[in-house]
């Protein structure tokens, strides 16, 4: 009778009916669950603890798992007596007398509220961004694959809008993490303004943001215009100044938008268009947002493959050089300009246009650009050693990427002694792209590579973020007047004021100056005119294989000495 009594009063409600569930006994624990004592239930039914959140059925189901199995084991919502609803753990139990009916009902029950929030809480944490309170990139895929599911269903648009905040890493380099996180809070209230109840906003990461449309229409014109509508309205509002933490700051975003067609895609698809268009829409100036477009998605592929079949180029040895003349006054060849070359199996000859950028963003440019330099310094070594070519510069182009390199300035001095080429024949050319950081490091590369003798000359000029107070601190050689200024120089006045200007900088600087793209004679002469004498361009010579190139400088000097 102790153990049972002392069984009785443990850390759970327990209470003891009789077989019509009329409750006979309840214990300590009951009444701190409950808040009714003893008095107040016996007497009564377990039905006082109703909670209103059951129906019917429930409770029917419960009666006929008694009889049945003599037991019911579940979660259930009761009230307390503050009229609070919890849930509890409930195990009801029949005891059966020894005829085998039903005497009693014995039921021990625990609170379980705690748990219940910190699963509620847990399940917070996994799917929510604990910053904004959004939706993360777990909940967001979720949703989507219903909504892809739903598309079986009904034929409704629905459409994705990718949000990345234009330049917010200088906000968090500049003012902080700290405000940057207000930002992202209030971007994030800004959003959910900017859309229906049933949509969804969430956040990746970082600071992109996806916005989720749902039922748009089967009609493929109306989904678009409502997707550009509540794009128009997420610019204007995220446009709108922020206050953070006594800052006013402005911020744009940039917005990718495709549409959910058909249930048959998958959702990374849908996130990776997204994703492109948003980068469109960067690459359009920013703050403006862009559909995604089919056309898009080829140039990607095409891209990828190029990519990977750039990888292998270098063994494969597919590269060569080509050389373009430069020349002085009325033709005189005094170097010529190595120009790289893709000789794709498949593809013939692929311009650098196409493939350095790329190789500048894998990074495949560091043993390109190594090979360019060892090819163009054995070029210098063969001319070296022959009258008619000896006079020759070779001016070799190198990425940003090539002479932020640590050991650059040892690569080439090694390449130029290993080929035995005279340093003075080899000019580099370098775009201002280099000179937008580490501008003291450059230098100093710069200095200790034109103590041995190899001379710079700085291309495209007049393209870049020129900022003219560097120009005087590199011990540069030459400027090369960009194409773009050429082209036009006969008809457009401006073209022609920027040649003129580049023209009295480099006489003041005390460089030479080379232009660029000269096609026909009249831009030379227009040149000549105003005071550049140094030309690279058709006119002269196309860039050529090294045959080609020799022909043209035999026919030179051949028409030199005839004349
Ligand atoms: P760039 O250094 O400004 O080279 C001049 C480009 O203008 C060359 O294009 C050349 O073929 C072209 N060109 C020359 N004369 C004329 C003309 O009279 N009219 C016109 N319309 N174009 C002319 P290319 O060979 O396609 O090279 C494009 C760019 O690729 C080069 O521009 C250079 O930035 C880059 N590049 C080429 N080879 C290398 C290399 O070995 N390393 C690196 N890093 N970049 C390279
Ligand atoms: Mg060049
Ligand atoms: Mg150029």
């Amino acid at each position: 009778m102790r153990i049972a009594a002392t069984a009785f009063e443990a850390q759970q409600g327990m209470t003891i009916t009789d077989a019509q569930h009329v409750i006979l006994q309840v214990n300590q624990a009951y009444t701190q669950i409950t808040g009714y004592s003893a008095e107040e239930s016996i007497g009564k039914t377990p039905n006082m603890l109703a909670s209103g959140r059951h129906d019917s059925s429930y409770y029917a189901a419960m009666m006929q798992s008694l009889e049945q199995n003599g037991a019911w084991t579940g979660e259930i919502w009761n009230r307390r007596k503050t009229g609070e609803v919890y849930p509890e753990w409930l195990t009801i139990s029949a005891v059966k007398d020894s005829a085998g009916l039903t005497s009693h009902y014995v039921a021990i029950f625990s609170d379980i509220t705690a748990k219940k929030e910190s699963e509620l809480r847990i399940n917070h944490l996994a799917f929510y961004d604990p910053l904004t309170q959004l939706p993360n990139r777990r909940l967001l895929l979720d949703r989507l694959q219903q909504a892809l599911a739903s598309r079986k269903r009904s034929d409704a648009y629905g459409a994705i809008l990718f949000i990345d905040l234009d330049n917010f890493k200088t906000l968090n380099d500049t003012l902080g993490h700290h405000i940057g996180d207000l930002l992202l809070q209030q971007v994030a209230q800004r959003l959910r303004n900017c859309v229906r109840e049933g949509d969804t906003v969430a956040r990746l990461g970082g600071d992109e943001f996806v916005v989720m449309l749902e039922e748009l229409g089967n009609q493929l014109q109306d989904a678009v215009a409502q997707c550009e509508s509540v794009g128009k309205k997420i610019l204007a509002t995220l446009n709108q100044p922020y206050q953070l933490a006594g800052h006013v700051y402005k911020n744009t975003p940039s917005i990718g938008i495709t549409l959910i067609n058909t249930h048959q895609e998958k959702v990374d698809d849908l996130l990776r268009r997204a994703d492109l268009a948003m980068y469109q829409a960067k690459a359009a100036g920013r703050n403006t947002m862009c559909f995604f477009d089919p056309e898009m998605q080829s140039a990607v592929t095409a891209r990828a493959a190029l990519e990977s079949d750039l990888g292998q180029a270098i063994q494969a040895a597919q590269f060569v050089l080509h050389y373009q003349a430069q020349v002085v006054r009325d033709g005189e060849i005094v170097g010529v300009e190595a120009l790289v070359r893709w000789q794709h199996p498949l593809r013939g000859l692929v311009s650098p246009a196409e493939f350095i950028p790329l190789a500048e963003e894998t990074g495949l440019i560091l043993p390109l650009g190594r090979w360019v330099l060892e090819t163009a310094c054995q070029q210098i070594a063969d001319w070296a050693g022959q009258a008619e070519t000896a006079h020759l510069s070779v001016a070799v182009n190198v990425s940003a990427l090539q002479v932020h390199q640590d050991d650059f300035v040892e690569q080439v001095l090694e390449l130029l002694q290993r080929s035995g080429a005279p340093a003075q024949r080899l000019k580099l050319e370098l775009t201002e792209s280099l000179l937008l950081n580490d501008l003291d490091t450059v230098i100093s590369k710069m200095m200790r590579l034109k103590a041995m003798g190899v001379g710079f000359s700085l291309d495209d000029f007049g393209t870049g973020y020129s900022s003219l107070s560097y120009l005087k601190r590199l011990p540069l050689d030459q400027l090369k007047i960009d194409q773009g200024f050429i082209r036009d120089i006969l008809v457009d006045p401006n073209d022609a004021a920027i040649a003129k200007m580049v023209i009295v900088l480099g006489e003041t600087l005390g460089l030479s100056v080379i232009a660029e793209g000269v096609e026909c004679v009249a831009q030379k002469d227009f040149l000549a005119q105003i005071g550049c004498h140094a030309y690279q361009g058709y006119l002269f010579s196309r860039p050529l294989p090294l045959a080609g190139f020799m022909q043209l400088l035999r026919e030179k000097s051949g028409a030199g000495s005839g004349a």
